[in-house]
């Protein structure tokens, strides 16, 4: 037996759940060949010092959100919402140059790893230069990204963004959104260059229409087309519903909200993830459910953002996937994330444990489960938790963590590490692909792209934002 592809554990959370003195196993290329329970250590292989949970992949990032964390706090007039956020953004995607998006991403990639992330899906709209035509070569800002997650050793998946319109009806981009704006011709192109680019290093490739106020119907149709000659299975990811304004306009405009619009015009299945689809219909929602797409909740970036709360039981009741993305990155941990999610709902509905499954009573250890499982189909990628022929990502906590020393089981350890942690991490160790990438909580790269991260953002903060 090979020690360095292999990892004994007391406590596993497999799919099913938690399991006892679990051997895991995985080959060359990081992939699980099996995944033992109820066997003893075997000597030469080492034992993981506390839980071991599935690495968690995180569906929805805007990497270069990340730099104005702290910068829109205040208030700009006298109601401050998601489209006054929103302007500031743009000062930022305006500004940023292909250096300091690579490292914005390389710190916040970090930053993932540690916090219990294991890949995520990079919802990419910046394509051009600051005056808004394309780069000498068209996967510049692609390939900051990609080489930003090769070197964090994160697992990855590239969305480039579709973007064409201010608003339903195929109302005239505005300036500042002159470095998102491609053509459908010009995008099958970027994804026919940014396919051998994802492939060599493991990454998957798929496509993002930015939301149905950016893509007119057309172009929806005819990316989607594109796509699937070039990959029949690659994800498609959508922003949808995020916000009050949004369904209302497109009311106007279709007669129709856009759920609805989305389920009876495009081929909406398992492919597909809804990002944020906060403002549905109880119809809505069960349709949109049974079609198999993954809800991409991003639950502290809407409560920043005031978008209201999505309702997850009825979604779950209908047998509804979904996954988690931190998309602005206000917050960089998984475990928060879970956390705002039960939160919400708690407050909703004035009861506790909302979210725990029938299988699953522990509210976190349900969770986890969902979450990994949905943010794999939507990251179209074999990251589907600790099983056979699945990547091997994995998250090793500290059982002798002051947070979780002395707790009884498993489940309330990771119920610790969730519900209880006061921004203390208990993670140990970070594996992605059966490689260590966090080891005694760090990543290696931690100081120095922190660093790194920090002089973009002083320079951005400089050139893009008022002194507050
Ligand atoms: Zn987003």
């Amino acid at each position: 037996m090979n020690p360095s592809s292999t990892l004994f554990a007391r406590d596993a959370l497999l799919p099913d759940g938690w399991a006892r003195d679990v051997l895991l196993q995985w080959d060359d290329r990081g992939r699980l060949r099996s995944v033992q329970p109820g066997g003893q250590r075997p000597a030469n292989v080492a034992e993981a010092v506390g839980p071991v949970l599935p690495g968690m992949p995180n569906l929805h990032s805007h990497a270069f959100q990340r730099a104005f964390g702290g910068l829109t706090e205040y208030r700009g007039q006298a109601q401050d919402s998601f489209w006054s956020w929103r302007s500031l953004m743009y000062r930022f995607a305006a500004a940023i140059t292909p250096q300091q998006l690579e490292a914005v991403a390389g710190g916040l990639y970090v930053e993932m790893l540690e916090a219990g992330y294991t890949s995520v899906c990079e919802f990419h709209y910046v394509h051009h230069d600051v005056d808004g035509r394309p780069y000498a070569d068209d996967t510049e800002l692609s390939q900051c990204l990609l080489r930003a997650a090769a070197r964090a050793g994160i697992g990855f998946t590239l969305l480039p963004v579709l973007y064409q319109t201010s608003g339903f009806g195929g109302t005239a981009p505005r300036e500042d959104q002159r470095r998102f704006i491609r053509s459908t011709a010009s995008m099958l192109r970027l994804l026919e260059r940014l396919r051998p680019l994802c492939e060599a290093q493991g990454a998957r490739l798929g496509l993002a229409p930015h939301s149905l106020r950016a893509v007119p119907p057309a172009s929806l149709a005819d990316s989607i087309a594109g796509l699937t000659a070039l990959d029949a299975t690659a994800p498609i990811h959508i922003h949808l519903a995020e916000q009050t304004a949004e369904v209302d306009a497109c009311l106007a405009w279709s007669g129709q909200r856009p759920v609805q619009w989305l389920l009876e015009h495009a081929p909406v299945d398992q492919r597909w993830c809804l990002v944020h689809a906060t403002h549905m219909t109880p119809a809505e929602s069960e349709r949109a459910a049974r079609s198999g797409a993954v809800a991409g909740l991003c639950p502290t970036t809407e409560a920043n953002l005031g978008d209201g709360l999505f309702d997850a039981g009825a979604w779950r009741a209908a047998g509804g996937r979904w996954g988690l993305g931190s998309d602005s990155h206000a917050t960089v941990n998984a475990a928060e994330e879970l956390l705002m999610l039960e939160y919400g709902q708690r407050l909703r509905s004035h009861q506790r444990n909302v979210l725990a499954g029938d299988q699953h009573r522990f509210v976190a250890t349900a969770l986890t489960l969902e979450a990994v499982a949905g943010g794999a189909q939507a990251a179209g990628r074999p990251v589907a938790g600790l099983a056979a022929g699945q990547q091997a990502d994995f998250v090793v906590l500290d059982a002798e963590h002051p947070l979780l020393q002395g707790l009884p089981s498993p489940d309330t350890m990771l119920s610790a590490h969730v519900f209880a942690s006061h921004r203390q991490s208990a993670i140990a160790a970070v594996w992605v692909a059966g490689r260590p990438v966090v080891a005694g909580g760090r990543h290696p790269l931690r100081a120095e792209a922190g660093r790194a991260f920090a002089a973009a953002r002083s320079a951005l903060a400089r050139s893009g934002f008022d002194s507050h």
